[in-house]
């Protein structure tokens, strides 16, 4: 799928756990979701519905802050493989999730770094930017995130969940991939072959584009008109 359709996915994603793991507590992680929390977790679930494909350079996302997501998508190709390999297991995902769980208990201002980039790519990925000029596109949107991640740290955010959505972003992108024609080695290491090679749509084909994208479109709205108490949250005058 195109990164818009992936990045959207994350968010769809995300919406639609929320109910079912509301107020829960998984692996010693407490669920309490609250508006902000909904809006954070399906920003972060984005971007990491979009990590898999930094290990390509020149996937949008590998461009959203230039050099920096570079040299980032260079190390997870070189680590993990090349395109579409390691980057695109469940270990991968569950390594994401691990050090991220770890970078929340450890450091406020690592959650906050960490954050702020998934945000940026999600943002890239949903189409927030200038294709045709790249330096105003990352400063542009370098300045949106900061405002969102800011916002939302004001908003006194809890990011036990962190982890959690990561991984579960990621492997949404898997699905991603092999509901196209991509093929997902998803036991990579230890079986390299790749899931759901050549079965599915065309990668920005009619299906995309006419079903998948506007499906995955109206999830948001009706998510957000579904998870939200709308009537407390608006101002009464
Ligand atoms: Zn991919």
């Amino acid at each position: 799928m195109m990164g818009h359709s992936h990045a959207l996915s994350g968010v769809v994603g995300w919406m639609a756990v929320v109910p079912f793991v509301q107020g829960s507590e998984f692996l010693g992680l407490s669920f309490e979701l609250g508006p902000g929390e909904i809006v954070a977790g399906s920003l972060v679930c984005a971007g990491a519905a979009l990590l898999p494909d930094l290990d390509h350079k020149s996937a949008t996302v590998t461009k959203t802050y230039g050099k920096v997501t570079e040299t980032l998508g260079g190390i997870l190709n070189w680590a993990f493989g090349g395109h579409r390999m390691g980057t695109h297991s469940f270990f991968f995902a569950a390594l994401m999730g691990t050090i991220v769980t770890l970078l929340a208990l450890w450091s406020e201002l690592a959650v906050q770094i960490f954050v702020f980039l998934l945000i940026g790519i999600a943002l890239q990925g949903l189409g927030f930017g200038l294709d045709k000029n790249r330096a105003a596109s990352g400063v542009i949107n370098a300045l949106g995130t900061a405002a969102i991640t800011l916002g939302l740290y004001a908003a006194g955010l809890n990011y036990t969940w962190l982890g959690v959505a990561v991984a579960f972003g990621v492997i949404l992108h898997f699905f991603g991939d092999m509901i196209t024609k991509m093929g997902v080695p998803i036991f990579w290491p230890f079986w390299k072959k790749r899931i759901g090679q050549n079965q599915g749509f065309v990668t920005n084909g009619p299906v995309e584009q006419k079903v998948v994208t506007p499906l995955l479109t109206v999830g948001v709205i009706v998510g957000s008109i579904y998870l939200f108490d709308w009537p407390t949250l608006l101002p009464d005058h």
